[in-house]
Formats: structure tokens, sequence, C-alpha cells
């Protein structure tokens, strides 16, 4: 990987990624710039991650060769205006943020700017994020290959139309904050039965953890992995009787449509 990789914005989600792609071994870090607005961010992405880090965004966005917008949605306009005159001809501009589409980025640079959604989640820090990538028509093969392999240091990454991508905060970027809640509620009920608190989450997670990995590994479908687990006559169906009396289906289906609307409206 010879290319520049410069982020503008240094939060959580840019992070993420930066430690991810970092602990890959396969992006060196020295190849990583990235500006942050406050000194205190500053400090702590060079005390984390030892990456050249910057206070002002043009001075970064000048060397990129790949730029990821990490900023939220609503400072994308500021930030395009401010970097549009700095950045290189064939720079490739990625957005990491819900709602902004191709045709915002190429009418914010150039009408034939190289121009890429991705939406990571947060598990790219322990490389096990998941990034939907969609490029716009100006995007050679080489380079969203390029770009694939790069998500890829920090997990699984699929490439999709860009139609679909107002669809996957929340089964992707979002949906951990619910997995999180989902595990935080198998350790209370843990407690309740008197587990101590840190085995419970270590349970929890490790349930989580391990039935994810059955899904993805066997390739067979969650309700025959379901159904395994539910001895007749048993304890677990009792269990699964009591989720769908409660709703925990329709919780999820819900929570993924508020979840889509406030994310289309974001931008
Ligand atoms: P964050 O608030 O942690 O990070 C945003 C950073 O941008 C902050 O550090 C802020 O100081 C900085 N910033 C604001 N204005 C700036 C400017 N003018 N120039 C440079 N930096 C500026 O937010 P986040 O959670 O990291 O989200 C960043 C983007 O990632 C958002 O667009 C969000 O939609 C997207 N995203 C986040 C997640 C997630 O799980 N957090 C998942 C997928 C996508």
């Amino acid at each position: 990987m010879n290319k520049t990789l410069a982020f503008i914005g240094c939060g959580k989600m840019a992070q993420a990624i930066i430690g991810g792609m970092i602990q890959s071994g396969i992006v060196d870090r020295k190849r990583i710039i990235a500006s942050a607005r406050t000194e205190e961010t500053r400090q702590l992405v060079k005390k984390t991650f030892n990456i050249k880090i910057e206070g002002d965004n043009k001075q970064v966005a000048k060397n990129a060769d790949i730029l990821f917008l990490a900023v939220k949605p609503d400072v994308h306009k500021e930030v395009i205006d401010e970097i549009k005159d700095y950045v290189k001809k064939d720079v490739i501009v990625i957005t990491i943020a819900a709602g902004i589409t191709l045709s915002y980025l190429e009418s914010g640079f150039h009408n034939e700017v190289r121009a890429i959604r991705v939406m990571p989640n947060t598990p790219s820090l322990v490389r096990e994020g998941m990034s939907v990538i969609a490029p716009n028509r100006y995007v050679t093969t080489d380079e969203l290959d390029l770009v694939v392999k790069l998500c890829e240091t920090f997990g699984q990454a699929e490439v999709m139309n860009e139609g679909l991508m107002d669809a996957i905060p929340a089964i992707s970027g979002s949906s951990p904050a619910y997995v999180y809640m989902f595990i935080e509620a198998l350790a209370d009920g843990a407690v309740k039965q008197g587990i101590p608190r840190d085995q419970a989450y270590k349970l929890g997670a490790q349930a989580v953890l391990g039935a994810a990995k059955m899904v993805l590994e066997t390739g067979k479908h969650p309700g025959e992995l379901k159904d395994q687990v539910c001895t007749p006559g048993g304890a677990t169906i009792e269990a699964v009787l009591t989720l769908e009396k409660e709703g925990l289906r329709s919780a999820v289906l819900s929570a993924m449509d508020v979840c889509t609307e406030k994310a289309k409206a974001l931008a």
C-alpha cells in the first residue's frame, strides 16, 4: 500500500478504522494522516495510534490519495467547501456519513470526482467491522478493488448499489448498539440468577460471538440453528416463547425502520 490515507475528522468511527488498519499490519501507520479540531483529540490520537495528526483540514486533504470524510453529515458542506480546491485531481473521496450521496460529493468537489460511500461500524477497531461500499461511475475496477481490500484490513466488506445505502445504517452501522443492549440484558439476567457481573458479560458476549460465527461459518439459516438449541419440551423453547410474546422481533424491525428514516434525514 503506497497510498496516503487521510481522515478529515478523527472521532469514534475514524479512530475505529485507523485502529483496525494499523492492527492488521497491512497498512503502515506512516501512510495515515488525519485532522482533528480539538487539541485534546489530536493528543489522544497521536498517543493511541502514533500517526501524523494536524489541526488544518486543507493540509491533510492536500496530501491525500484516499480521503475519508469522517465528520458528521451536517458538517460535510463546510468541510468540502474548505478543502475542495486543495485535493489532488485523482483523489478518491470516501464519505462514511449516513445520508451523504455520491451526487452530493460530485457537486461538492467536481463532476468527475472519484467518489465512494462506505458505511462502516465500530467493531472495525477489533478488525471485525462490516463495511458496505458504493462507488460512483468514475471509480475504476482497480480503485474499487483497492478500497475493498483496505476495508477488509479492518473487517468484512461488501459492494452494493448506492440505492441500498440508506438501508445500511440500521443493519450494520448502528446495529452494534442494539447488540450491546442485548449483551447487557443477558448479563443483567445472569446477575439476577447470581452470576458475578464480569463473568456474566463474558458469557453473554461469547454467546453472541459464537452464534454469529455459527451463522457465518456454517451457512445454516439462523432459524435452523435456533431449532438445534431448542430441545423438545426443554427450557430454551420456553425462553423463545417469552421473547416472541414480548415482541423481540417486531421491536427490532420497528427500531430499524426509525433508524433508516432518521439516517436519511441527517444529511
Ligand atoms: P464523532 O463525533 O465521534 O466524530 C466526528 C469528529 O469530527 C469529531 O471529533 C469532531 O470534532 C470532528 N469535526 C467536526 N467538525 C469538523 C471540521 N470542520 N473539521 C474537522 N473535524 C471536524 O462522530 P463519529 O461517530 O465518529 O461519526 C463520524 C461519521 O461516521 C458520521 O458521519 C457518522 O454518520 C459516521 N458513522 C459512524 C458510526 C458509529 O458507529 N459511530 C458508524 C457508521 C458511520
